[in-house]
């Protein structure tokens, strides 16, 4: 299977060829048709197997190809301009520095398309985010606490988010986000598509992935 067989944009294929990505990598190969058809999934995956690019591809492809929900309603945009800007994509990272790197791997796959890409989490400027949120952003990498801060600020809605994506599923839950991700979650369309991504299953993790997702597709690499 190659990049090219999977039908990416050109200029998200542009962008791989420029990072030097040959061939997808096995949980690419798995979860990337899945994704691209607009299925859940549950993918089990440690970090250096490629999983960011499994989940970011897809989610630009859609985003390149498929219309706005806030294009489809004129009511939902005027709401959403009383409570945030409203974003079409939501990946959640446990960490800063994971944040920072999800966020730096996106935008170089995003590097040739317009979508814009920005970033949230703790210990840095708010205003910064903000600004760089209004500025039009298409996808928003977070961390937990810092997303509530934007959305209890106004500076973010989560009504028009049509991918979300939970990384390291895990770490989030031994991190005690499980309250925050709660709050998050109710502040999103139920009609969504979920990726969930996790290295480990334990009790606690399976029953996440059953509250977030609808009829999932498993991914194990
Ligand atoms: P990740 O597991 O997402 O942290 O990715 C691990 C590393 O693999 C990163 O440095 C990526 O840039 C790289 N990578 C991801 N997918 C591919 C691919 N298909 N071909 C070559 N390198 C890749």
């Amino acid at each position: 299977m190659s990049f090219e067989s999977l039908n990416f944009h050109p200029n998200l294929l542009n962008a791989l060829v420029e990072l030097g990505y040959s061939s997808p990598t096995d949980v690419q190969k798995q979860a990337i048709p899945l994704a691209l058809k607009g299925e859940d999934v549950m993918a089990g995956a440690q970090t250096g197997t490629g999983k960011t690019a499994a989940f970011s591809l897809p989610l630009l492809q859609r985003l390149l190809t498929l219309p706005a929900q806030s294009e489809q309603s004129a009511e939902s945009s005027t709401d959403s301009k009383a409570s945030g800007h409203p974003i079409r994509a939501l990946i959640l990272t446990p960490t800063r520095e994971l944040a920072q790197q999800v966020f730096d791997s996106m935008s170089a796959y995003a590097k040739h398309t317009d979508l814009k890409v920005a970033v949230a989490y703790g210990g840095t400027s708010m205003n910064v985010q903000v600004k760089a949120i209004n500025a039009g952003a298409d996808i928003l990498v977070a961390t937990p606490g810092r997303l509530l801060d934007h959305v209890f600020n106004r500076s973010v809605s989560l009504t028009e988010v049509e991918t979300f994506v939970l990384d390291e599923a895990d770490r989030m839950l031994d991190m005690g986000f499980i309250v925050d991700i709660q709050r998050i979650m109710e502040r999103m369309p139920d009609e969504r598509q979920t990726l969930f991504f996790s290295a480990t299953f334990s009790k606690q993790v399976k029953k996440l992935a059953f509250d977030i997702l609808t009829e999932p597709k498993m991914v194990e690499v």
